[in-house]
């Protein structure tokens, strides 16, 4: 089950949202986010942008709705206060957006000599 989350601004449930579909306030569709997009993957099987989302880096799809999910719970996070859990995401963030750079197709940069840019070093964590 999930935790009962509540929206901190005005209080109201996810239950509560999810059974009345009515928001408490403005900040509810920013609150539950997460347990909505979960809501609709298990309905649908796959969460649709209704085009909102570029569709200039297909290959890496997965990777932008996965940041766009972390960018989403960073900022439930942050207004929570709760430090630790932003640290982590902003950390899988960082790292998935170093991905995102290394697939994009057509800006893939050359690696200059000289520079860390193309060397993979075996066992070292980046
Ligand atoms: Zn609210």
């Amino acid at each position: 089950m999930l935790p009962q989350r509540e929206c901190s601004q005005c209080g109201i449930k996810f239950a509560e949202f999810r059974n009345t579909g009515r928001l408490g306030c403005p900040l509810d569709y920013q609150e539950f986010r997460g347990e909505l997009m979960t809501l609709l993957e298990n309905i649908h099987g796959e969460t649709r942008h209704c085009g909102k989302t570029p569709r200039r880096l297909p290959l890496s799809k997965l990777t932008q709705s996965e940041l766009i999910q972390l960018r989403n719970r960073l900022k439930q996070a942050v207004h929570r206060e709760d430090y630790e859990e932003a640290a982590k995401l902003r950390d899988r963030i960082k790292q998935l957006e170093r991905e995102l750079s290394r697939t994009r197709p057509g800006t893939r940069r050359r690696a200059a000599p000289g520079r860390e840019g193309h060397v993979r070093r075996r066992g070292t964590a980046a």
